[in-house]
């Protein structure tokens, strides 16, 4: 038999590892941008087109390469990083491997131009699909300059496997942001399709974190440092009311590298306990200086891993640094987060007397009993808990939510409707109490029902914003002293592309100066709420939904609006904004569900809670 193995070309395997290596135009970006700051460029200049796929073009002013070395950068294992093994563990260095520019080159079409300072001239090098195509000398400027092109011509299953621009967009900035971060002594620019999105002069790593979060942060972070025998800490974490509901704005670096370490990361989130609520984090910007030999790099360059060998001495250093830091800060108690309604209450003016409060007991009261239903209060009539007028296909879902939650009858719900027959809703006159402040109570004839009062807000706002984008109207409201808003840029970019959806859905926005936005209305269910935050969330919760889910722009601002706009568990509701919310719940367009998925309604009979009690 003859032989039947081959070794594959240099092309191919490249070709495959390359996917391995650049899994999408951001690592090819991160490859770019670190390769620049180790030649010790201190400006970089990254440029991008089509979220990469047509162009990605980095800049920089650092020492070049000779036509020799020009040529074999790109071969794999071309490094000048690393000589022996044993390097692999004291590097410092970003890249490592000397396989960034092979794989970037065995998969696009690769423009290098390059000129050390002290050469006459420069080199120009094309390469595509790991085939050189030309090498000519030419009058450059010092520095090296590389334009990746039409990344993945050659591999168009993985081409068509990246996802919408949007999102490949995201995680360039993701990059081009830890990148930057980590050096602030080194200018950068940025531009995204012929726009500039950010310029960040050569500074310190506050002003860093300012330039690119957003000027908001100026007076809101405070320093964290600390220098111990085993590591060195230091860095930034964000004053607790910047604090958000979505992960984005943590940077733990190891060595300069970013990492992703839960351990780490939940020792930070602990020092913060008991200052900011539970479902928020903190932003922080921290790196950890540490010998190489007490850690283990995943050496995989698109890994984010390390490995400590003390790894529960430094979650107690750094989580003692970070207590520091927020100690040194005396916490001022002007806090906006979503306060438990018990905790609103007016201190009595100096001099009152203070009485004894007295309990009134109805020793009559039964909340199941059902007694007349109330109006709707005034303040409801116009806000979040409006009802429309009843169109023929609600009864549909009447039935539905009918069989959905069964044995409710139908007929149940219409003799307890209104008198007008053609308006079919949940007209109960039932007694409704709230349970846990997050479930409303309450009976139809036989049943007990038990109804998510957020699943069932956040299903009506559903109804209300979706026919807001229908029928282009808004139920928006001016405001009395117009808010100014500040984003950090990565938001700013997001805020553009929902803001003519916002526009649909009430928000008026106008930018006032570059960095600077004035609110001067918002949609009627949103009034009472902090504007700047409300819009934080909600951009917030698209970036989170973004990266989560594959659903489209105005579906994800939607389901944005919706969460945050919907009362949460954990809100006290009187008696009558119970019955209004369930009015409008059942003539939505799906009571059974939450527009997430969540189940609303909960229905027990009679004869099934008589079963639990003779178990
Ligand atoms: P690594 O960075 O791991 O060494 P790369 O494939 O990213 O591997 O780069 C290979 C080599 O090409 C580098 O070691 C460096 O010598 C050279 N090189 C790459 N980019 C630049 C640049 N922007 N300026 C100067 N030299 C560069
Ligand atoms: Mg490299």
């Amino acid at each position: 038999m003859s032989d039947i193995i081959n070794l594959l070309p240099d092309a191919v395997a490249n070709q495959i590892a390359a996917g391995e290596v650049i899994q999408r135009p951001a690592s090819a970006v991160k490859e770019l941008l670190e390769n620049a700051i180790d030649a010790g460029a201190d400006t970089i200049k990254l440029v991008i087109k089509d979220a990469g796929k047509a162009l990605i073009q980095v800049i920089d002013n650092g020492r070049g390469m000779s036509p020799t070395d020009a040529r074999m950068c790109f071969e794999r294992h071309s490094t000048s990083k690393i000589s022996k093994a044993v390097d692999l563990f004291s590097i410092r260095t970003m890249g490592f491997r000397g396989e960034a520019l092979a794989s970037i080159a065995a998969i696009a079409q690769v423009e290098l131009k390059t000129k050390p300072f002290s050469d006459e001239m420069g080199t120009v090098l094309l390469i595509e699909g790991s085939k050189v195509k030309s090498q000519e000398t030419e009058a450059l400027a010092a520095g090296t300059t590389f334009n990746v092109r039409n990344l993945y011509f050659n591999t168009p299953a993985r081409r068509n496997f990246l996802k919408s621009n949007l999102i490949e967009n995201r995680h360039i900035i993701d990059e081009f942001t830890r990148v930057a971060m980590l050096n602030p002594e080194i200018s950068f620019s940025y531009f995204n399709d012929e726009r500039q999105i950010l310029l960040l002069p050569a500074s310190n790593l506050r002003q860093r974190i300012t330039g690119l979060m957003g000027r908001n942060y100026q007076e809101k972070l405070l320093k964290v440092e600390e220098k111990t025998e085993l590591i060195g800490i230091s860095g930034f974490v964000g004053k607790p009311e910047i604090a958000k509901k979505t992960r984005g704005e943590q940077f733990l670096f190891v060595n300069r590298r970013f990492i992703k370490h839960p351990y780490l990361h939940h020792a930070i989130v602990n020092a913060f306990d008991e200052i900011i609520p539970n479902s928020y984090f903190p932003s922080y910007f921290i790196n950890l200086d540490i010998d190489p030999a007490q850690i283990d790099v995943n050496i995989h360059p698109t890994k984010t891993e390390v490995n400590f060998q003390d790894e529960r001495v430094i979650y107690s250093i750094l989580r003692a640094a970070v207590r520091m830091a927020l100690g040194k800060y005396s916490l001022s108690p002007t806090f906006e987060f979503d306060q438990d309604a018990f905790l609103n209450f007016n201190p009595p003016a100096p001099g009152v007397e203070i009485k004894q409060p007295v309990l009134k007991i109805n020793a009559d009261y039964n909340p199941f009993e059902t007694s007349k239903a109330t109006n709707t209060p005034k303040q409801y009539q116009n806000t979040a808990f409006r009802v429309e007028r009843t169109e023929p296909n609600k009864i549909r879902a009447i039935e539905n939510i009918y069989e959905e939650v069964s044995r409710v009858k139908l007929e149940d719900f219409q003799s307890e409707k209104e008198n007008d027959s053609k308006n079919i809703s949940f007209e109960s006159e039932a007694k409704m109490f709230q349970f846990d402040r997050r479930y409303i109570v309450t009976t139809i004839k036989s049943n007990l029902l038990l109804i998510d009062q957020q699943a069932a807000h956040e299903r009506i706002l559903y109804d209300r914003f979706s026919s807001s984008f229908d029928k282009g109207k808004n139920y928006s409201q001016g405001l009395l002293f117009p808010e100014k808003l500040n984003f950090s840029n990565a938001d700013i970019e997001l805020l553009g592309e929902i803001y003519d959806d916002l526009h649909i859905l009430g928000f008026e926005i106008s930018r006032t100066k570059e960095n600077e936005f004035t609110l001067t209305a918002c949609p009627s269910d949103l009034m009472n709420e902090n504007p700047q935050k409300i819009i934080d969330q909600i951009i917030d919760q698209y970036k989170s939904n973004l990266m989560q889910l594959k659903i489209d722009k105005r579906q994800n601002l939607l389901l944005s609006m919706c969460r945050n706009a919907a009362i949460k568990a954990g809100t006290y509701l009187q008696e009558e904004e119970m019955h209004v919310l369930l009015r409008d719940l059942f003539v939505s367009s799906a009571p059974e569900f939450s527009p997430f998925g969540k189940k609303i309604i909960k229905s027990f009979s009679n004869l099934e809670l008589i079963k639990q009690f003779n178990a």
